[in-house]
């Protein structure tokens, strides 16, 4: 049984009009549609070398866990092109081979069946080259995600422009006219800088300029928590003005961190429904460790389905309110605290059986 959605959360769920995604030209990687106002997908990239077969499939099975949507290998030589085969066959999630300068690697890749290739073609040698490429990407139905980086811009665009919005969006644009000069139009861009100002410029002019869907993220963006803020305040922009069609997160962290900040991202905007845990920062009139039990309850509730607001609250200065917006909530008391269902005091439990008591209220529910 679903729990029943409050009042206060009904209404916030059917407030979307807040955004306008802007229509890009559908494009399939796998069994999604990327643009076309489709559901914007979470990607991530793994972090160990791809001619290690074992070790992707572990990662990609992690990552699939934490709700990653589309999984991005390097592919550095011809070990790891071999692998992408058996790598494909063993994941559920679209495949994507991220390639540089090699031709050769992107046609062997396409035959080893993976989704989508990420390759720029201006990098990919002479017209014959890009000819063959994209003649087998026609044939075997996938896309390619141009991938315009602030850190390996031509250096022409360098001289004229710097590192502008303007330079990455003619770059792109230099790549996406070589695909379309061959009917080339499965295309995905994205146009990645390290700081944040230039990407959502980047951006912006990208999605007045082009009619395909964008793969948002910033490059190089730290580790965990400047990089999810960068991620968060570069993305979120750009996802609020109803810009972008697929997010990466990147993050000098494991990337099943970058999954669970991309679906945070998507969340705080409401453009996807999940388990959302809300918790007060805690302060001198706390009588629990709120800390440790927003932490327990955020742990124990990643394995959930949402859409499902769960609110840890300190005391009950705010508690009782917060807790009437929250499918579940604890709010804390005196080495006690009250647990609450859909805004209704269901129990009170000493502290250190609160969360355990929290989700027998929670299986009883969904
Ligand atoms: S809910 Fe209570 S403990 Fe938490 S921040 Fe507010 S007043 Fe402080």
């Amino acid at each position: 049984m679903k729990v029943r959605i409050n009042a206060r959360k009904r209404k916030r769920m059917n407030n979307k009009n807040i955004f306008f995604r802007k229509k890009t030209r559908p494009v399939k990687v796998g069994p999604y549609i990327l643009g076309d106002g489709q559901p914007i997908r979470v990607q991530s990239m793994a972090k160990v070398h791809t001619r290690d077969e074992q070790a992707v499939i572990d990662q990609a099975a992690r990552l699939e866990a934490a709700g990653c949507e589309i999984i991005r290998v390097a592919c550095a030589t011809e070990e790891d092109i071999k692998a992408l085969g058996k790598i494909r066959a063993k994941i559920r999630n679209p495949l994507v081979a991220d390639i540089h300068f090699n031709y050769r690697f992107a046609l062997e890749a396409i035959e080893q069946g993976v989704d989508k290739l990420r390759i720029n073609p201006g990098n990919i040698g002479n017209e014959e080259r890009v000819a063959e490429v994209v003649e087998k990407a026609k044939k075997h139905r996938i896309p390619i995600r141009i991938g315009v980086n602030s850190g390996s811009l031509e250096k022409d665009l360098m001289q004229k422009f710097g590192p502008t919005p303007e330079a990455l969006v003619e770059s792109a644009r230099r790549h996406v006219a070589i695909l379309e000069k061959h009917e080339f139009r499965d295309i995905v861009i994205s146009l990645k800088a390290t700081d944040v100002p230039t990407m959502i410029g980047a951006y912006r002019l990208a999605s007045e300029k082009f009619e395909y869907p964008l793969h948002l993220g910033v490059t190089e963006a730290g580790t965990l928590v400047r990089g999810s803020v960068y991620n968060a305040i570069g993305i979120g922009t750009l996802l609020q003005e109803g810009i972008g069609d697929t997010i990466r997160v990147s993050l000098t962290a494991d990337p099943v961190e970058e999954v669970k900040v991309a679906k945070m991202i998507l969340e705080s905007l409401e453009l996807r429904k999940g388990v959302r845990v809300i918790s007060c920062p805690t302060c001198g009139r706390s009588e629990v460790d709120t800390a440790k039990l927003a932490r327990e309850v955020e742990d124990r509730a990643s394995g959930l389905e949402g859409p499902l607001t769960i609110a840890v609250m300190g005391c009950v200065v705010n508690g009782p309110g917060e807790a009437k917006g929250a499918d579940f909530a604890i709010t804390g008391g005196k080495g006690t605290g009250m647990i609450y269902v859909n805004g209704e005091q269901v129990k009170v439990a000493p502290e250190s059986e609160l969360v355990d008591e929290l989700f027998k209220e929670i299986r009883k529910r969904i």
